[in-house]
């Protein structure tokens, strides 16, 4: 396209001046581009052709409470009641003695990947046999974390085909998220074995795949505490546990169900500055970890108790990346009383596993419509122009009207404006 040659070698006020030149967009609306409060050093940064900060709606989900701490959960999120359903979520949980929280291990994967191997099986032992030299070479190339109680723990290698083969090497990246480190370790260990082993690597690199990274949250309601007006606790833990299972058997529920729970997840994550493609991505791999995708948490029935129990991968860290440079990172952390990666990890998985216990209550007693209708009628009044004193009178004329649409909206605004 034309004028944007080198854009990025470019100052902020000239690649803006460029749109406007260009005809994309006007003085006005660049004028509201230049307005970012995000420096323009950072800003170009933290990514390429940096032009100004999108922002999006912080919140706090209240009630958390994680193997006996409450906590404040800073949350950020474009969507209207993801923080009150998380909060009310966590509330029923708060009643019944909190959440429980796991890590097991917090250690990253990441791969070399052979291609063209005449013998796989021999290969693979050859590797295997080489393990203390790789291990070393890995931690040679980033001695920091060696230094900092971390590094590379293990190497395993799988055959991917009779012509392919993994080397799978596994790092304990402290309180990274450990991308770029392992990286650093892979092409360090790849040139080796090219050059001793006479291999075609493919490409070396981290797995997204975190399943040496994983948290288990639970938490147990007396199914008393569940009930609802006239319909019993009884009633309603059983239709919960029969969505879960419906999310075990059917990936077209599955899919909506585990939504439910990244609407929670991705929230704090990037509230906390984590990559949250990153975990959506390894997500959605261990939901189908068996063939089939399935819903990422399960609620059962067990002696008059309702049990929820959510296990995901979570590399999540408190240093690196975005985490140590945005600044309102640092005050999420704050608000989070974090001591390291590891208790981020077991928040942000209740908060999974709140947000969809208050998304199947809300499913299984009125509907996800009623909760969420006065909320998003918010947004709709927002969209055609209300002014904040107008968004009530609106929200409520519409809920009186069959079509809650945008034209019955503007329809009502006029006629409030008279
Ligand atoms: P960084 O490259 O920022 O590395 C983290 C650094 O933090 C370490 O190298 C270490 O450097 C320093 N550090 C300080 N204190 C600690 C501590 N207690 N524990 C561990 N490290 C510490 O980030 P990551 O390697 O974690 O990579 C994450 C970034 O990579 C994210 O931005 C992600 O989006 C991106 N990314 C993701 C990919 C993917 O998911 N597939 C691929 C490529 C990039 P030192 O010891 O020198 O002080």
């Amino acid at each position: 396209m034309n004028g944007f040659s080198k854009y990025y070698q470019k100052d902020r006020q000239t690649r803006l001046n460029i749109l406007v030149e260009q005809q994309k967009l006007s003085s006005a609306e660049v004028e509201k581009l230049a307005q970012a409060e995000l420096d323009f050093e950072l800003g170009d940064t933290m990514i390429e052709n940096y032009l100004t900060q999108y922002q999006l709606p912080e919140g706090l989900a209240l009630n958390y409470v994680i193997d006996g701490k409450e906590y404040l959960i800073p949350m950020v999120t474009e969507e209207p009641s993801v923080i009150a359903a998380a909060s009310h979520g966590a509330q029923l949980v708060k009643k019944s003695g909190g959440f429980k929280a796991q890590v097991k291990e917090r250690l990253m994967i990441g791969q070399i990947v052979l291609e063209q191997v005449s013998d796989a099986p021999t290969l693979a032992k050859k590797i295997k046999q080489q393990q203390d030299k790789l291990l070393t070479l890995a931690n040679e190339a980033h001695p920091s974390i060696v230094s900092r109680g971390g590094g590379a723990r293990e190497l395993n290698v799988r055959i991917l085909a009779p012509d392919m083969l993994s080397v799978d090497l596994v790092v304990d990246v402290k309180e990274a998220m450990g991308a770029n480190m392992l990286n650093t370790m892979l092409e360090a260990c790849a040139k080796y074995l090219e050059e001793e082993l006479a291999v075609e690597v493919l490409l070396s690199i981290l797995s997204n795949y975190a399943t040496r990274c994983l948290v288990k949250v639970t938490c147990e309601l007396p199914v008393e505490n569940l009930t609802k007006g006239e319909i019993s606790g009884a009633k309603i833990a059983q239709k919960i546990a029969s969505a879960s299972r419906l999310a075990q058997l059917d990936p077209y529920r599955a899919t909506t169900h585990n939504k439910g729970i990244m609407n929670g997840i991705d929230a704090v994550v990037i509230a906390s500055g984590n990559d949250w493609r990153a975990v959506e991505a390894g997500a959605h791999a261990y939901a189908a970890r068996d063939e089939q995708y399935r819903g990422l948490s399960t609620w059962k029935l067990k002696g008059g108790k309702l049990c929820g129990e959510l296990e995901l991968p979570l590399p999540l860290a408190t240093v690196g990346g975005s985490v140590s440079i945005v600044p309102l990172v640092k005050i999420n952390q704050r608000l989070l009383e974090l001591e390291d990666a590891k208790e981020l990890e077991k928040i942000v998985a209740a908060v999974g596993l709140g947000q969809n216990l208050a998304a199947l209550y809300a499913l299984v007693t009125d509907g996800i419509q009623k909760g969420h209708m006065k909320l998003q009628l918010k947004s709709l009044a927002v969209s055609i122009g209300a002014k904040p004193q107008e968004v009530s009178q609106v929200v409520e004329k519409i809920l009186a009207k069959k079509a809650r649409d945008s034209a019955t909206a503007q329809q009502i605004l006029a006629e409030i404006r008279g």
